[in-house]
Protein backbone atom coordinates (compact mmCIF):
# COMPACT_ATOMS: atom_id res chain seq x y z
CA UNK A 1 0.00 0.00 0.00
CA UNK A 2 1.29 3.33 -1.21
CA UNK A 3 1.73 6.20 1.93
CA UNK A 4 1.66 9.63 1.73
CA UNK A 5 4.14 11.56 4.47
CA UNK A 6 2.68 14.53 5.87
CA UNK A 7 4.40 17.35 4.49
CA UNK A 8 5.94 18.56 8.38
CA UNK A 9 7.91 15.68 8.12
CA UNK A 10 9.99 15.99 5.05
CA UNK A 11 13.18 17.85 5.90
CA UNK A 12 14.11 19.22 2.14
CA UNK A 13 10.94 21.61 2.91
CA UNK A 14 12.27 25.23 3.22
CA UNK A 15 9.36 26.54 4.91
CA UNK A 16 8.28 24.70 7.81
CA UNK A 17 4.83 22.84 7.35
CA UNK A 18 2.17 23.40 10.40
CA UNK A 19 0.66 20.00 11.45
CA UNK A 20 -2.14 21.78 13.11
CA UNK A 21 -3.60 24.80 11.03
CA UNK A 22 -5.81 27.47 13.01
CA UNK A 23 -5.64 29.70 16.10
CA UNK A 24 -4.66 28.55 19.85
CA UNK A 25 -1.80 27.49 22.03
CA UNK A 26 0.51 26.32 20.05
CA UNK A 27 3.66 24.03 21.99
CA UNK A 28 6.44 21.92 20.81
CA UNK A 29 7.44 18.79 22.59
CA UNK A 30 10.23 16.89 21.02
CA UNK A 31 9.47 17.35 17.48
CA UNK A 32 5.85 16.79 18.52
CA UNK A 33 3.44 19.96 17.42
CA UNK A 34 0.92 20.31 20.17
CA UNK A 35 -1.87 22.42 19.40
CA UNK A 36 -4.31 23.59 22.25
CA UNK A 37 -7.74 24.91 20.30
CA UNK A 38 -9.94 27.32 21.77
CA UNK A 39 -12.53 24.82 21.29
CA UNK A 40 -10.80 22.17 23.73
CA UNK A 41 -11.97 24.40 26.52
CA UNK A 42 -16.02 23.87 24.90
CA UNK A 43 -14.72 20.13 25.78
CA UNK A 44 -13.90 20.48 29.25
CA UNK A 45 -17.26 22.38 30.01
CA UNK A 46 -19.58 19.89 28.20
CA UNK A 47 -17.95 17.43 30.36
CA UNK A 48 -18.88 19.43 33.67
CA UNK A 49 -22.29 19.48 32.47
CA UNK A 50 -22.70 16.46 31.33
CA UNK A 51 -21.54 15.83 35.08
CA UNK A 52 -23.71 17.96 36.77
CA UNK A 53 -26.33 16.48 35.00
CA UNK A 54 -25.59 12.91 34.91
CA UNK A 55 -24.41 12.87 38.74
CA UNK A 56 -26.54 15.22 39.99
CA UNK A 57 -30.11 15.60 37.87
CA UNK A 58 -30.36 12.22 36.98
CA UNK A 59 -28.47 10.16 39.33
CA UNK A 60 -30.74 12.01 42.61
CA UNK A 61 -33.51 11.05 40.68
CA UNK A 62 -32.24 7.56 40.09
CA UNK A 63 -31.99 7.44 43.83
CA UNK A 64 -35.04 8.27 44.88
CA UNK A 65 -36.86 6.03 42.08
CA UNK A 66 -35.23 3.23 41.86
CA UNK A 67 -33.12 3.29 44.62
CA UNK A 68 -29.90 3.87 43.83
CA UNK A 69 -26.77 3.77 46.25
CA UNK A 70 -25.97 7.19 47.15
CA UNK A 71 -22.29 8.08 45.25
CA UNK A 72 -19.52 8.10 47.08
CA UNK A 73 -18.79 12.00 46.34
CA UNK A 74 -21.59 14.05 45.46
CA UNK A 75 -22.46 18.18 44.83
CA UNK A 76 -19.33 19.64 42.91
CA UNK A 77 -16.67 17.18 43.68
CA UNK A 78 -18.51 14.71 42.02
CA UNK A 79 -19.03 16.80 38.90
CA UNK A 80 -15.03 17.49 38.88
CA UNK A 81 -14.53 13.76 39.33
CA UNK A 82 -16.83 13.42 36.36
CA UNK A 83 -15.22 16.06 34.21
CA UNK A 84 -11.31 14.50 34.99
CA UNK A 85 -12.20 10.94 34.59
CA UNK A 86 -13.93 11.43 31.06
CA UNK A 87 -11.51 13.56 29.91
CA UNK A 88 -8.76 10.90 30.86
CA UNK A 89 -10.97 8.18 28.74
CA UNK A 90 -9.96 10.87 25.64
CA UNK A 91 -6.54 11.19 26.58
CA UNK A 92 -6.19 7.49 26.61
CA UNK A 93 -8.43 7.50 23.10
CA UNK A 94 -5.73 9.66 21.36
CA UNK A 95 -2.43 7.74 23.08
CA UNK A 96 -4.29 4.61 22.02
CA UNK A 97 -4.16 5.84 18.09
CA UNK A 98 -0.07 7.46 18.68
CA UNK A 99 0.63 4.26 20.26
CA UNK A 100 -0.56 1.55 17.81
CA UNK A 101 0.99 4.23 15.54
CA UNK A 102 4.13 3.71 16.93
CA UNK A 103 3.93 -0.16 17.12
CA UNK A 104 3.90 -0.08 12.89
CA UNK A 105 6.92 2.47 13.06
CA UNK A 106 5.55 5.46 12.63
CA UNK A 107 6.65 8.43 14.47
CA UNK A 108 3.42 11.19 16.78
CA UNK A 109 3.66 14.17 14.83
CA UNK A 110 1.28 16.02 16.27
CA UNK A 111 -1.32 16.24 19.39
CA UNK A 112 -4.66 18.32 18.94
CA UNK A 113 -6.64 19.24 21.77
CA UNK A 114 -9.76 20.91 20.34
CA UNK A 115 -13.48 19.81 20.23
CA UNK A 116 -12.30 17.15 17.87
CA UNK A 117 -9.53 15.68 19.46
CA UNK A 118 -6.77 14.18 17.40
CA UNK A 119 -3.21 12.82 16.66
CA UNK A 120 -1.05 12.75 13.93
CA UNK A 121 1.46 10.42 12.47
CA UNK A 122 4.26 11.05 10.26
CA UNK A 123 2.44 9.59 7.36
CA UNK A 124 -1.11 10.68 6.30
CA UNK A 125 -2.42 8.10 4.11
CA UNK A 126 -2.67 5.36 5.98
CA UNK A 127 -4.20 1.99 4.44
CA UNK A 128 -5.75 -0.98 4.86
CA UNK A 129 -5.31 -3.24 7.96
CA UNK A 130 -3.11 -0.26 9.07
CA UNK A 131 -5.55 2.45 8.92
CA UNK A 132 -8.07 -0.30 10.89
CA UNK A 133 -5.44 -1.05 13.38
CA UNK A 134 -4.77 2.53 14.19
CA UNK A 135 -8.41 3.93 13.69
CA UNK A 136 -9.48 1.17 16.30
CA UNK A 137 -6.71 1.38 18.87
CA UNK A 138 -8.15 4.82 19.92
CA UNK A 139 -11.57 3.72 21.01
CA UNK A 140 -10.96 0.37 22.44
CA UNK A 141 -8.31 1.60 24.92
CA UNK A 142 -10.78 4.34 25.72
CA UNK A 143 -13.52 1.39 26.32
CA UNK A 144 -10.80 -0.61 28.29
CA UNK A 145 -10.44 3.14 30.18
CA UNK A 146 -14.25 3.40 31.00
CA UNK A 147 -14.11 -0.63 31.96
CA UNK A 148 -11.32 -0.20 34.38
CA UNK A 149 -13.65 3.26 36.06
CA UNK A 150 -16.90 0.69 36.27
CA UNK A 151 -15.28 -1.71 38.03
CA UNK A 152 -12.87 0.17 40.45
CA UNK A 153 -15.85 1.94 41.69
CA UNK A 154 -17.23 1.54 44.92
CA UNK A 155 -21.04 2.30 43.78
CA UNK A 156 -22.31 1.73 40.25
CA UNK A 157 -24.06 5.26 41.28
CA UNK A 158 -20.48 6.63 41.79
CA UNK A 159 -19.11 9.95 39.73
CA UNK A 160 -16.39 7.48 38.20
CA UNK A 161 -18.36 4.94 37.33
CA UNK A 162 -21.30 7.14 35.59
CA UNK A 163 -18.13 8.61 33.77
CA UNK A 164 -17.12 5.14 33.15
CA UNK A 165 -20.20 4.08 31.27
CA UNK A 166 -19.86 7.88 28.99
CA UNK A 167 -16.65 6.83 28.30
CA UNK A 168 -17.43 2.98 27.15
CA UNK A 169 -20.77 4.49 25.26
CA UNK A 170 -18.80 7.29 23.28
CA UNK A 171 -16.20 4.63 22.51
CA UNK A 172 -18.19 2.01 20.57
CA UNK A 173 -19.98 4.62 19.09
CA UNK A 174 -16.87 6.49 17.78
CA UNK A 175 -15.85 2.82 16.65
CA UNK A 176 -19.06 1.58 15.08
CA UNK A 177 -20.64 4.34 13.38
CA UNK A 178 -19.82 5.11 10.08
CA UNK A 179 -20.20 8.81 10.16
CA UNK A 180 -18.84 11.41 9.73
CA UNK A 181 -16.29 10.15 7.19
CA UNK A 182 -13.35 11.27 9.00
CA UNK A 183 -14.32 9.86 12.14
CA UNK A 184 -12.61 6.44 13.88
CA UNK A 185 -15.53 4.07 12.35
CA UNK A 186 -15.62 5.66 9.30
CA UNK A 187 -11.82 5.20 8.78
CA UNK A 188 -12.04 1.76 9.54
CA UNK A 189 -15.74 0.97 7.56
CA UNK A 190 -13.85 2.68 4.35
CA UNK A 191 -10.72 0.83 4.96
CA UNK A 192 -12.34 -2.39 5.26
CA UNK A 193 -14.72 -1.75 2.36
CA UNK A 194 -12.07 -1.05 0.33
CA UNK A 195 -10.49 -3.99 0.93
CA UNK A 196 -12.98 -6.43 0.59
CA UNK A 197 -13.76 -4.62 -3.00
CA UNK A 198 -9.56 -4.91 -3.56
CA UNK A 199 -9.92 -8.97 -2.90
CA UNK A 200 -13.25 -9.49 -4.91
CA UNK A 201 -11.93 -7.70 -7.69
CA UNK A 202 -8.43 -9.92 -7.89
ZN1 LIG B 1 -9.97 8.41 17.48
Amino acid sequence: MRVTPHPATQPGLRVPVRVWPGWGLRLSFRGVEVLIAPSAFLVVTMHAVAGWAVCGVIAAGARTALGWPTPSVTGLSAVVVFTVCGLAGVVAHEAGHAVAGRMLGHRLVGVRASAIPAVRLDYDDLAGWRRIFVSAAGPVIQMLVGGVLILSARAWSDPSSLAGWETSATAVMSLALPWPSRSDGGKIWRAAIAALIGRTSR
